[in-house]
């Protein structure tokens, strides 16, 4: 099967699952996108245009996450966006540790498939799924290689919507996205290397940016 053809396998069982948060909401949203990039974005939940579309990021933050992609000439069909949670918690509160457990298995299946160069994790719930012990106001902006994966926390586009100061900081951290993706291919070919045999080379913690 090619990576397409996975990836459509995991949005049919998306939606087909049952899961704590089906009775409130409308329907599961799978990730969306190019399952043949080198870059792969990670959000929380589904909000609620998400959960009347059935598509990740279609509303207020994702027209943000939209912009900031055209600032670093990418479009939304060059990456894949996909979130911690498939389901809309009700009223927009944040997922339950349960319900990130719940739907842990779909994003490590789609990982699994695409097998990024860069996962950039949008937000202190994206950064807690892989990191449970970090702060986002600490780490974001930083590029971390862990378990031979390298991850790019930044703020969530809804906090930048919120929060002006938070908007240029949020463009400053998406313009490093280009140099990241450079520099992890001059630096570590064992990174490269290992996406493809996991057991070839043990890498570290370590920041790159
Ligand atoms: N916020 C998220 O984290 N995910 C979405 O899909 C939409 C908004």
């Amino acid at each position: 099967m090619s990576k397409d053809e996975e990836i459509k396998k995991i949005a049919k069982d998306v939606k087909e699952h049952q899961c704590s948060l089906r009775a409130t909401c409308i329907q599961a949203v799978p990730g969306y996108g190019n399952a043949n990039t080198e870059v792969v974005f990670i959000g929380e939940a589904p909000g609620r245009s998400e959960d009347e579309q059935g598509k990740p990021f279609v509303g207020a933050a994702g027209k943000l996450l939209d912009k900031l992609l055209s600032t670093i000439g990418l479009k939304r069909e060059d990456i894949y966006i996909t979130n911690i949670v498939k389901c809309r918690p009700p009223g927009n509160r944040d997922p339950k540790p349960e319900e990130v457990a719940e739907h842990a298995h779909f994003l490590t299946q789609e990982l699994d498939i695409i097998k990024p160069k860069l996962i950039v994790l949008l937000g202190r719930h994206a950064l807690n799924r892989f990191m449970p012990n970090e702060k986002i106001s600490a780490v974001r902006g930083k590029a971390k290689r862990k378990d031979n994966q390298v991850y790019f926390p930044i703020y969530h586009p809804a906090a930048a919507l919120h929060n002006p100061n938070f908007s240029k900081i949020l463009e400053d951290d998406f313009k490093k996205i280009p140099i990241l993706l450079k520099k992890i291919d001059e630096l570590s070919p064992q990174v490269v290397q290992s996406r493809t045999k996991p057991e070839a080379v043990k890498i570290t913690q370590e920041t790159l940016i």
